[in-house]
């Protein structure tokens, strides 16, 4: 190839990434969706959605490094094949959820299909926010969302690297009160859809541009300086779709000319945070899983003080 389509390469998953995601197979997913066809289909748009992140990834690297796995890669399949399923399982549990807690149809059946997952994502993007908000300021959560945030490099599928307790509390949060207004199924399957997107876009190592989009979309862009690894910090950019709630919470946070490596991406006060997949499932119900109130590591970064930050003792 030569330099110049290579640049023109380029140029495309740059620009056209972002749109051909959010946009484009999530617009799949919706068509899918909204004629009711059988929901593997929607398993067959996720799996082009994962090809497209680790295409784009190798041609636009944020980081190379980041592209390369450092003994995580077998793990973070299992994170993902684990809390994906849950998550086909929630969407597929919601009929029985319906049976049993009567809903008031207040659901807008009405609305063209489209406008109901764009509320729908609305919706559950305030309570995934609060809930992960919460997660960084009470220690009894903090200690199931610190897997997610032992990631030393940002990749696609540290989105769904989490723990499954952790991501369950969070999905509740946001999809419990459209269940009790009567959220249909094929409404919850192009959501569940939406979030996996999402989840990739959010932790890509793709250097993509969306413009002044940047300030409202909750991308990677934004999400970098959330897992920052200092104490307080991080404690910035929660959203999951939108940093809407962010900017009126007062916890966005952005700086253009940020650049980011492994060495300020973790957790500081937890640098052997464990890697395996099964410690990781386990560490949060030890005694070590928790905050200490000691900081026993030193910070790279000494302009950062852990001390003074009052949601420090959570973080260590
Ligand atoms: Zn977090």
């Amino acid at each position: 190839m030569s330099s110049t389509s290579v640049t023109a390469v380029q140029a495309v998953a740059r620009y056209g990434y972002v749109p051909f995601m959010l946009i484009g197979l999530n617009g799949a997913g919706i068509a899918v969706a909204a004629a009711g066809a059988p929901k593997y289909w929607l398993l067959v748009v996720l799996a082009g959605a994962i090809a497209t992140a680790f295409l784009v990834e190798r041609i636009i690297p944020y980081d190379s490094q980041w592209n390369h796995e450092r003994a995580d890669g077998a793990r973070d399949r299992i994170h993902v094949a684990v809390n994906e399923t849950l998550i086909l399982a929630s969407v597929a549990a919601i009929p029985l959820l319906a049976a049993i807690v009567p809903a008031p149809q207040l659901w807008p059946h009405s609305w063209p299909f489209v406008a109901q997952v764009l509320a729908a994502i609305l919706v559950a993007d305030f309570g995934i926010t609060v809930v992960h908000l919460a997660s960084h300021k009470i220690g009894l959560l903090w200690r199931f969302h610190a897997v997610h945030h032992s990631i030393t490099r940002f990749y696609g599928l540290n989105g769904l690297m989490k723990h499954p307790l952790h991501q369950t509390v969070e999905m509740a949060a946001g999809v419990a009160p459209l269940i009790l207004i009567g959220l249909p199924v094929n409404v919850a399957s192009a959501l569940a859809l939406a979030v996996a997107i999402q989840l990739l876009l959010q932790h890509s190592n793709a250097d993509y541009r969306i413009g002044p989009a940047k300030y409202v979309l909750a991308l990677n862009e934004g999400h970098r300086f959330h897992h920052l690894k200092w104490a307080g910090i991080g404690d910035v950019n929660f959203g999951l779709f939108t940093l809407v709630w962010d900017h009126l919470m007062r916890t966005f946070s952005y700086d253009p000319t940020r650049r980011f490596d492994s060495t300020q991406l973790g957790m500081a006060a937890k640098p052997d945070y464990p890697t395996g997949y099964l410690r990781q499932m386990i560490y949060p119900f030890t005694r070590g899983g928790g905050c200490a109130l000691k900081s026993t590591t030193t910070t790279a970064n000494p302009t950062t003080d852990l001390a003074s930050d009052p949601t420090a003792n959570y973080r260590r």
